[in-house]
């Protein structure tokens, strides 16, 4: 039997050229048919693979699963299960797609256990109890320094010591086609002597990607670099809505609040690491050299290549920046084994967001704020209209995919239309 990442696995779903979901793909999302339960679903080409029909039927085993690991709000549940189970769950799925079993094929069988992805409603795949974001591409700390601070000392001096980041909302985190408003709060202009309120005018997108988490250890214990991978479940693609105005106004000395809280969108379908694993890249040499505890071993950092495209209301879309996830610094497991090294615990379905991923040819920027530079280089659109950050009925759309060896993974794309402020 084949490995489910193995190039030469196929499956007996016809999978369309350049499709983002092969059968060495399987990402898990929550699914519901117009109106009916939500389950969990795995995509395989332009259809979702209802486990919850599969579990019913007898496909899946009975000793470690139950109904509700399948049908349900949310795939917390299936997580807490841990990293053996769920791989030994997508391995299991695995052959059952593939053209090496006869069991599904039936046109019968087909019926009831494979729906169209276009005609389902998809929702949040985990309920995020916890979220923080990082700070971890290099490009970007430096490109905001550079603006913000001072060009000859863009980075300070902490950051390439400990991977920053913060506590964010979980609460605000919407799924994939959720429009939302543009978000009104304090901010400062330049020449005023005290603030204003009113709605955001320098609305931004961050291109980031977060990790869902499976549960850690019990809090006072830490998860090491070489642990870490066992304790993430998977990627989506995370857009981090951001209000530069009121940042800049804010964040002295706690960081963002208003500025960040009120939205981030993720793209529905989380990719496993296991799929990912053909993808691994050697990260930068990280200088100076980090302490212990962030070292690691082995290649932790993925080609996953992203876009960035802004479609005006009714207009056509144009693709804005094209960066690649391989350009971050701090990767994900230094990033766990960071977050839990002062005993902090993790709970089953907490996501982790990069920061916003920036390469080094400004092309690849990724943030209106670095790619219109502080709004002096407007970026022109199709339509010829330009932009310095978002405006009102525009709909920003980010997809991301790694290919290799003739093996497309994709993430499908996270799209968010944004409407007027209340
Ligand atoms: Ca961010």
């Amino acid at each position: 039997m084949l490995p489910s990442n193995d190039p030469r696995r196929e499956s007996w779903v016809d999978i369309p050229e350049g499709s983002d979901f092969p059968i060495q793909n399987l990402p898990f999302g929550i699914l519901s048919k117009k109106g009916g339960e939500k389950k969990v679903g795995v995509a395989i080409g332009e259809y979702a693979l209802d486990l919850s029909a599969l579990y019913d039927f007898g496909f899946l085993d009975l000793k470690t699963f139950s109904h509700h690991h399948f049908e349900n709000t949310h795939m917390n549940d299936l997580l807490n299960l841990g990293h053996e189970k769920i791989r030994q769950l997508r391995e299991r799925v695995s052959y059952l797609l593939s053209t090496e079993s006869d069991d599904l094929k039936s046109q019968t069988k087909r019926e009831l256990f494979l729906v169209k992805i276009d005609e389902l409603d998809m929702h949040m795949p985990v309920k995020v109890g916890d979220y923080t974001d990082f700070y971890s591409s290099e490009d970007h700390a430096r490109n905001v320094g550079t603006m913000f601070r001072d060009p000859d000392n863009a980075l300070l001096p902490n950051w390439k010591h400990i991977p920053v980041g913060y506590h964010g909302r979980s609460s605000s985190i919407v799924m994939s086609g959720e429009a939302i408003h543009r978000p009104a709060g304090q901010q400062k202009p330049q020449d005023a002597e005290v603030p204003v309120y009113g709605p955001s005018k320098l609305l931004d997108f961050e291109l980031e990607m977060a990790f869902v988490t499976y549960p850690g250890k019990p809090m006072g214990d830490r998860i090491s670099t070489t642990e870490a991978k066992d304790y993430i479940f998977g990627m989506c693609i995370f857009n981090d809505w951001s209000a530069r105005d009121m940042q800049t106004w804010e964040y002295v000395p706690l960081g963002p609040f208003l500025s960040k809280n009120f939205a981030s969108s993720i793209s529905p379908w989380l990719v496993t690491l296991d799929a990912l694993e053909p993808f691994k890249v050697k990260g930068p040499q990280q200088d100076p050299k980090v302490l212990p505890y962030l070292e690691y071993t082995g290649d932790h950092h993925y080609d996953i290549k992203l876009d960035v495209i802004i479609k005006p209301d009714g207009g056509e879309e144009t693709i804005v920046s094209q960066s690649n996830y391989k350009h971050m610094y701090w990767n994900m497991v230094q990033q766990l084994a960071h977050h839990t090294v002062n005993g902090c615990n993790m709970n089953g379905g907490d996501m982790l967001a990069s920061g916003t991923i920036s390469g080094p040819d400004p092309s690849s920027y990724g943030s209106m704020l670095e790619l219109s530079w502080r709004g002096t280089k407007p970026l022109k659109l199709k339509d010829s209209s330009e932009r310095k950050f978002i405006q009102d009925g525009d709909t920003v759309i980010m997809r991301g995919y790694c290919e290799k060896d003739g093996v497309r993974i994709g993430f499908g794309e996270v799209s968010t239309k944004v409407l007027p402020s209340k």
